[in-house]
């Protein structure tokens, strides 16, 4: 696996990290078995901070704390909210200090309130003094020119954002910025929500000036298949990879939601949440990449057995509230046609619902405690 320097933080990161937004869809014990398998594979970096994922990756990182980098996050405003969260992301992962600790900062108006006086960045500043924070992160996968403004503050180590062979727009809105800074560079979505092949994505992306990526994974296959499509010897990509790249840009280009969700939000009188609904929403997007049969058949924890149902059901109440007046086809800038998307997902929902409805989970699994509360218990309190 190979290391790269991770800007002026001075880390060594694993080119492969591991995300925990789909790791959080297993239980402990199967979550700790993929994090371990991880860190024999040599990954190092943990992207935290999704459901229980603290207490998988919490035992792989006392055998060896020093060779790891975790980044946790916070949406907490204030110095206080955040010096809370740090103080539980530590109790959660039983360490002394985190290694980057990132503010999401979706929006303009989010980052001003980050660095307002009382804001989360004196919180974060006052804990690196203090040794619980080692370097400064920000998150964002929106608008990325908040990142690059965050970034000439001068007081931030690394960011986290979406760049993948659909996404490009950082390589110019924000990597030449964080380079001049020496700022860390990590990547999310680098297989695009699971609709680019790992095989293509993640070599593409080795090519670009970034230090890790962070794909989310919910199987030990998921994990091999990352591996390998890194270890080859060539990372260069041959013409015919190039010719496939394109293809796939051009293909995703018009499917893939940039999650700039205030524009189409506003327009929308039923007041939908469009990105959720069409890209990021990581049950359906399991589901998109599984097909019927495999999130069925896929070891996932009982908490989402249980919940599966009605989360699908909520979505689908909610896509039938679309009137279809096409507003917010007017106003994205992308060109998605949302509403055919809408409607793919009608008719793909109801055949997962009657399914789920069959197998009984909801009624199964009713006593699964959701990974916050099981975070609760394991940590004394901490939530
Ligand atoms: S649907 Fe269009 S406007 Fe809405 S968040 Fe996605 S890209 Fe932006
Ligand atoms: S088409 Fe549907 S989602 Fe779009 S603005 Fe109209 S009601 Fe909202």
């Amino acid at each position: 696996m190979e290391y790269r320097r991770l800007g002026r933080t001075e880390l060594q990161v694993s080119l492969l990290g591991v995300g925990g937004g789909y790791t959080m869809l297993l239980d402990v014990e199967r979550g700790v078995e993929l994090y371990q398998r991880a860190y024999e594979q040599g990954v190092n970096y943990f992207d935290g901070r999704y459901g229980d994922s603290s207490l998988k990756i919490r035992p792989i990182i006392k055998q060896d704390r020093g060779h790891f980098v975790v980044g946790t996050k916070t949406a907490e405003t204030t110095a206080e909210g955040a010096l809370h969260r740090i103080d539980e992301d530590l109790k959660e992962l039983d360490t002394d200090y985190l290694d980057v600790f990132y503010l999401r900062s979706y929006y303009h108006d989010v980052l001003e309130k980050h660095l307002a006086p009382g804001g989360s960045m004196e919180g974060v500043l006052k804990a690196r003094k203090q040794g619980k924070v080692h370097f400064i992160g920000l998150s964002g996968h929106g608008d990325l020119s908040v990142l690059a403004k965050g970034i000439e503050t001068g007081q931030v180590d690394v960011v986290i954002f979406p760049l993948n062979i659909v996404r490009r727009e950082a390589l110019q809105q924000l990597i030449p910025v964080a380079q001049e800074h020496d700022v860390g560079l990590v990547v999310m979505k680098p297989v695009s929500v699971g609709m680019i092949p790992a095989r293509l994505a993640l070599p593409w992306l080795a090519n670009q000036p970034i230090h890790t990526m962070a794909p989310g994974m919910s199987s030990l296959e998921h994990l091999e298949m990352d591996v390998a499509a890194l270890e080859r010897d060539r990372m260069a990509l041959s013409p015919e990879e190039e010719a496939e790249v394109e293809h796939y840009r051009q293909e995703l280009d018009r499917e893939t939601c940039r999650i700039c969700d205030r524009i189409c939000k506003a327009a929308c009188d039923e007041g939908l949440m469009i990105p959720p609904l069409i890209h990021h929403d990581v049950f359906y997007n399991q589901y998109r990449s599984l097909g019927l049969e495999g999130f069925l058949n896929h070891p996932h924890a009982p908490w989402v057995k249980r919940a599966a149902e009605s989360h699908f059901a909520r979505r689908l109440a909610m896509l039938q509230s679309c009137t279809r007046c096409g507003k917010c086809e007017e106003v994205c800038p992308h060109d998605l046609p949302i509403m055919d998307m809408f409607e793919v997902m009608l008719e793909d929902h109801l055949p997962l619902i009657e399914a789920l409805k069959k197998r009984d989970w909801a009624a199964k699994y009713k006593d699964a405690k959701s990974p916050y509360l099981q975070i609760s218990r394991a940590t004394g309190g901490a939530k």
